[in-house]
């Protein structure tokens, strides 16, 4: 059992960093379980050009090397380890981490949210292999080729844009006859020569031998299917809230999403949650940045029993 810590912050993406800049700044001993693929979502990203301060784009994993180095300034402590446990029925609260048990007096979770995907066996079988969820990290490895996108909302625009890059063509198929993406990623993405769409379809199957060369594709309307030839398949169909450790021990809504009862407070004694475990509605950098800093200063105001 290691010292006991007055924040223990889980998650390290804009949510986690903000709160431990702003918790270690206020003298508190803090502690982020920082995960073992440190950084959240922004280090899966390209250009950010919507955080403030920034007039030229930032690389997102730049972003949050500085977030990090400026936590850590203040005398933050990092452990780059999963969570595997926790016991909020207990105060002091306790947290397992690489084997380890932390008690806390107060925890700040901002474990962020994960990306969804198909379901397809085909999808398991050729993930690196043609599938991807990410068009930022795996987009330049498809040169000149045709490649589909599966999603209406801002992500598949935003995936579908940036894989004009480097696709000879990019189609993108989606469930409905309406893409759920705000007007200006959607015009955006509309009026992109390299952009077409398959409207009320889903993906049944992906096709290929050692790596992808195709999908089956099947009208909702009609039922019939028909071949696309493409080289790779990249999902963006919206994401998951990483609470599965947090069953039990605090209220969740049914999608998993953290309910807050007031500002960030759990309802839970010392247990705070910021960011998109909680907030399925906005996900952007900065209000979870923004939600990071709520909670560091609800977790304050807790610890000297002001609330
Ligand atoms: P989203 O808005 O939930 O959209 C998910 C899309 O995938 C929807 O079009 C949905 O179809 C479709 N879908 C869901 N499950 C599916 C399935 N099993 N098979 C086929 N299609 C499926 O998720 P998101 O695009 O990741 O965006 C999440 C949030 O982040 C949004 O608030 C968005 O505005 C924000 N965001 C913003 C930016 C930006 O501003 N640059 C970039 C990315 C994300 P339906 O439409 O039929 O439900």
């Amino acid at each position: 059992m290691s010292e006991e810590k007055d924040v223990v912050i889980i998650g390290s993406g804009p949510a986690g960093l903000t709160a431990a800049i702003y918790a270690s700044r206020a003298l508190l001993r803090t502690l982020v379980v920082a995960g073992r693929t440190p950084g959240g979502q922004l280090m899966i990203t390209s250009d950010v050009e919507n955080f403030p301060g920034f007039p030229d784009p930032i690389l997102g994993p730049d972003l949050m090397v500085r977030m990090r180095e400026q936590a850590s300034r203040f005398g933050t402590e990092f452990l780059d380890d999963d969570v595997t446990a926790v016991d909020f029925k207990k105060y002091p609260l306790e947290v397992e981490a690489g084997g380890e048990k932390y008690t806390a007096r107060s925890v700040i979770i901002a474990t962020g949210a994960s990306a969804l995907w198909l379901g397809l066996e085909s999808e398991k079988k050729f993930m690196g292999k043609g599938v991807s969820g990410c068009a930022t990290c795996d987009g330049a490895f498809f040169k000149n080729v045709p490649l589909a996108v599966v999603g209406g909302g801002d992500s598949a625009m935003e995936e579908a844009l940036f894989l004009t890059k480097f696709a000879s063509h990019v189609t993108v198929i989606h469930r409905r006859d309406r893409l759920r993406a705000s007007p200006i990623m959607a015009k955006k993405a509309s009026e992109h020569p390299k952009i077409s769409f398959i409207w009320n379809s889903v993906v049944k199957e992906i096709t290929g031998d050692k790596s992808v060369n195709g999908v089956i594709i099947e009208d909702v309307n009609t039922h019939k299917t028909t071949k696309l030839d493409v080289k790779g398949v990249f999902v963006a169909i919206g994401h998951r809230p990483n609470t599965d450790i947090f069953k039990g021990q605090l209220p969740l809504d049914e999608k998993g999403y953290i309910i807050l009862k007031e500002g960030t407070y759990t309802g839970v004694k010392g247990v705070f949650a910021a960011g998109d475990v909680h907030d399925h509605r906005y996900r952007q950098a900065i209000t979870a940045a923004g939600w990071g800093c709520m909670a560091a200063l609800d977790a304050q105001r807790f610890l000297e029993g002001r609330d």
